[in-house]
């Protein structure tokens, strides 16, 4: 057995030059920004299963998919394993929450996701669960075999309904906006499953497109339990994706925008924590803090060129080693965390 399969990192075949790893028992799930849980100190868990994407949208913050230029490897989480991260952090937190599937990834395209929620539902610490798409995978089936699973919420991101704009954008010639207008149109209609549509703004390119998508979202019935509609800022990463031509717009830019968006189409576009049953709750505690040097196990590849996944010795969490040459997997090092926020931590080798 290798040594990084022995510490639940198991290789499975090769993304082009992307490595491709099944996470599992023992790897720790909290820690880094890829996968496993994150808490950030509300009653909101987000869990995030797998890396993969099909589609390569051309804004993607996250550089996702076959066209990404800045990854080494993918991952994809063992489901029962993650479950059990997602109550240890509920009952630590010491309130029931709510699952929030999202990623650097499609959570549609995570294989197990029926199962994870179900084994979500299972724990009796979850109070609903709620899933991100773009919906390059969506199907009907899918939609019955979640809903029998007990998913409360589909998250959609749809950037346009127009079928060649929309092809552009996702950086996908095989990307069916209809189909995934379609099956969103059955979702909001004919299940129990709640629909919450979220569009990226892309100044200049999509504007027309985000009133077409408010009223289609309001005219079919999003929002029976949340609400219907959010736009989101479209931002630049570092390692993002920057469609050419496309500004970012500032915070008073953006916010000026939705209030004449809300004006113009007469609909609500903002909403409070309480609308979204969102409360402040406490946090998971962590075991390392920024400054401090802490013995590391490496145990495979980081998800961006130049990184490594390192472990604490005692398995509870995870780090992101940066600027580490030459280490293998079983390697033990002396790293200085330089970043702790929302228990997501990044070190240097001391
Ligand atoms: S924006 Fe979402 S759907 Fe598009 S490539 Fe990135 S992760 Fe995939």
């Amino acid at each position: 057995m290798r040594v990084e399969e022995r510490l639940g990192l198991r290789r499975l075949a090769g993304w082009g030059r992307r490595r491709v790893y099944i996470v599992e028992e023992p790897l720790p799930l909290m820690g880094v920004i890829q996968f496993g849980v994150i808490d950030r100190g509300t009653n909101v868990l987000q869990v995030r299963p797998t890396t993969v994407c099909p589609l390569s949208c051309v804004f993607c913050s996250v550089d996702a998919g076959p066209g990404s230029r800045w990854r080494q490897a993918e991952y994809i989480v063992e489901p029962r394993w993650l479950a059990q991260w997602v109550e240890e952090a509920a009952r630590e937190k010491g309130v029931s929450v709510e699952a929030l599937i999202d990623g650097v990834g499609d959570p549609f395209s995570y294989p197990w996701l029926p199962r994870l929620v179900r084994l979500l539902k299972e724990t009796g610490v979850v109070a609903s669960v709620a899933a991100e798409t773009h919906g390059g995978t969506l199907t009907r089936e899918l939609v019955d075999r979640l809903e029998e699973a007990g998913l409360d919420r589909v998250n959609l991101s749809i950037e346009s309904l127009d079928p060649e704009k929309a092809r552009r954008l996702a950086g996908a010639p095989w990307y069916d906006v209809e189909r995934v207008r379609k099956v969103a149109e059955y979702i909001a209609r004919e299940t129990s499953i709640d629909l919450h549509v979220t569009p990226v703004w892309l100044p200049g390119v999509n504007d027309k497109d985000i009133v077409e998508i408010i009223e289609w979202a309001y005219r079919i019935g999003a929002g029976k339990r949340w609400p219907p509609v959010t736009v989101q800022k479209y931002i630049a990463h570092r390692h993002g994706r920057r469609p050419p031509g496309v500004r970012e717009p500032s915070w008073d830019e953006y916010w000026e925008w939705i209030r004449e968006l809300e004006k113009r189409t007469g609909r609500r576009l903002t909403w409070s924590m309480e609308e979204w049953g969102m409360r402040y709750a406490p946090r998971v505690r962590q075991p390392l803090r920024r400054g401090q040097v802490a013995k590391l196990q490496v145990v495979g590849p980081g998800w961006l060129r130049g990184e490594q996944l390192a472990a604490t010795l005692d398995r509870r969490r995870l780090v992101t080693l940066v600027g580490a040459r030459g280490l293998e997997p079983g390697d033990l090092v002396l790293a200085r965390i330089t970043r702790d926020r929302d228990g997501i931590f990044i070190a240097r080798v001391a």
